[in-house]
């Protein structure tokens, strides 16, 4: 196969396996300016309590010392606007974890692609130093809002983004330049914390980094800037004007299950760890932990 047909094979292949968007960009380390401003957050400390972000950073800025080898970046993104979603909680995290639902959906674009062509690669979702929403940019999917989530054109930015590194070259998408916020600031102005402002994203102040990665006590008072949001937040998404063209996904491990549907506040409130482990056996609400999820609800409890 040459290049042509061989990027051809990838992206309908990715559709095939259930992939909302498919685009590539060659494997090479990212431009200084996001370098700068990615190390200008970091050193703002915006990042808070998730260390993780500071470490391996050669590796996140340059693929090619991440997957050796590695020549192209297939990126892939898939929808999860729920046909049913759970209150209180964010619309990513009421499903199966969704790490395993995109890593397992790329390995075997990746076996269905050595069917045809020998490839060595790894994938990626939310699980290495990978700067994915750069790459889907680059990529040509989209762009980064104010946000900072990406959006993709007439889809909106409720979709899971992946990563397959694999050391072919491919013909490459031209990357999105478009900005299409304009003078849109609605997100900023719908976020409860402040967490979005004009000085950037300061993720110390995000109920999805309060409620899911942050182990300690709660701030005061956050309950009443929680409402009833106790497992991440929505908030900035659903502000956004391009999420108007959200359709429900048709991901089957993406719906909740009749459990879940079922919870009201009383049960919220009552849960048992055993309640806890069944509801959550598959879901990356499973990371963060009994304790962690009560903490969040008894937060709420105190502001009714
Ligand atoms: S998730 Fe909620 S708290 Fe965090 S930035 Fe978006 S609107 Fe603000
Ligand atoms: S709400 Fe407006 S400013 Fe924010 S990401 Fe959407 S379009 Fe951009």
């Amino acid at each position: 196969m040459d290049k042509a047909e061989l990027t051809q094979f990838i992206k309908s292949e990715a559709l095939r396996l259930g992939f909302d968007i498919c685009g590539t960009a060659k494997a090479e380390a990212v431009p200084d300016d996001v370098i700068r401003l990615y190390n200008q957050w970091i050193a703002q400390e915006y990042h808070g309590t998730m260390q993780y972000l500071q470490r391996n950073c050669e590796k996140r800025f340059d693929p090619t010392l991440l997957v050796e080898g590695c020549k192209s970046i297939v990126v892939v993104a898939l929808n999860y606007y729920p046909s049913h979603p759970v209150e209180g909680m964010a619309s990513y995290a009421i499903g199966n974890d969704y790490h395993k639902i995109v890593k397992d959906k790329l390995y075997t674009l990746l076996n269905n692609i050595n069917a045809v062509h020998p490839v060595k690669g790894r994938a990626f979702c939310d699980s290495a130093p990978v700067l994915e929403r750069h790459w889907a940019v680059k990529a040509g999917i989209g762009w980064i809002g104010n946000n900072r989530q990406l959006i993709i054109p007439h889809k909106g930015s409720y979709f899971f983004l992946g990563e397959l590194m694999i050391d072919a070259e491919l013909e490459y998408d031209e990357p999105f330049t478009a900005n299409h916020c304009g003078k849109c600031r609605k997100c900023i102005d719908n976020c409860p914390t402040g967490a979005l402002s004009d000085d950037g994203f300061d993720a110390r102040k995000c109920l999805s980094y309060l409620t899911i990665e942050y182990r300690g006590e709660l701030p005061e008072n956050i309950g009443k800037k929680m409402e009833n949001r106790f497992y991440g937040c929505d908030c900035c998404l659903k502000a956004c004007p391009h999420n108007r063209f959200s359709t429900p996904n048709n991901t089957p491990e993406f719906k909740p299950s009749d459990e879940l549907l079922k919870m009201d506040v009383s049960k919220w409130q009552n849960l048992t760890r055993e309640q806890y482990d069944t509801l959550f056996a598959k879901s990356a609400v499973e990371r963060c932990g009994y304790e962690q999820l009560m903490r969040n609800i008894s937060a709420i409890k105190e502001e009714e």
